[in-house]
């Protein structure tokens, strides 16, 4: 999951960055509106964790173009202007949550993963599907109460596809979630092949039949049954 954190607070960022990373999140930092909204523009992020007190820019009009440009992302704002009419008025601007500062990191990453749910119409932090059990939390698949051993790169593809399970998502869409704008050295679009036949084989001992569909010139598709 790629995360941008809209910060001007430069040791506040890398803090949640660091803490976020060593949760599983893939995360860019922002410590500028401009350089925020350039980021915005050209990249799909699935959370903005969105300060509102920059001193280029006004957080709110941030807020706007990201929902303006990527309805997809989710927004939790992150701001020490506890007022309730900013409170409100980023909500009403489509933020999909707000915490105020200071905040405790674990409670971030509570309110990270609720947004999250919702975003995918998703009660708990564990998904059935297919035999299978994702534990988004803890970031582990287990089939039948056995551990399925997967590779980070693994499992946010699978948990990815699974969120989105029955839609056909683009490798442009995976690529994006997975590597963000930060392409790693010797990064070729044949690694998400590559994981994808790692998937199969390493998912097939668990599941029967065709679950992970190639969608010839576009994608992939987890077909969950019922
Ligand atoms: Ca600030």
């Amino acid at each position: 999951m790629q995360v941008l954190i809209v910060e001007d607070e430069i040791p506040l960022a890398n803090e949640v960055r660091s803490y976020l990373e060593k949760e599983g999140f893939s995360c860019d930092e922002a410590h500028t509106g401009h350089v925020a909204s350039d980021k915005l523009f050209s990249n799909n992020y699935d959370l903005l964790l969105l300060d509102l007190g920059l001193p280029d820019y006004d957080g709110i009009d941030l807020l706007k173009e990201s929902v303006t440009n990527n309805s997809n992302t989710a927004v939790i704002i992150l701001s020490a202007r506890s007022a309730l009419e900013d409170r409100i008025k980023g909500l009403n601007f489509g933020a999909d949550d707000y915490l105020p500062k200071p905040f405790s990191l674990l409670e971030l990453k509570s309110r990270i993963m609720a947004v999250m749910r919702r975003k995918h119409g998703i009660r708990a932090n564990i998904i059935t599907v297919n035999n299978l059990e994702i534990d988004l939390d803890k970031r582990l698949v287990f089939s039948g109460g056995i551990p399925v051993a997967l590779t980070r790169k693994e499992y946010d593809i699978l948990s990815f596809l699974i969120l989105n399970k029955n839609r056909v998502v683009t490798r442009l869409q995976i690529s994006e979630h997975i590597w963000g704008d930060i392409i790693e050295e010797n990064y070729n679009s044949n690694y998400i092949d590559v994981h994808i036949k790692n998937l199969r084989k390493k998912l097939s001992e668990f599941i029967e039949g065709e679950f992970l569909e190639t969608v010839r010139g576009i994608g992939f598709q987890f077909v969950a049954g019922d």
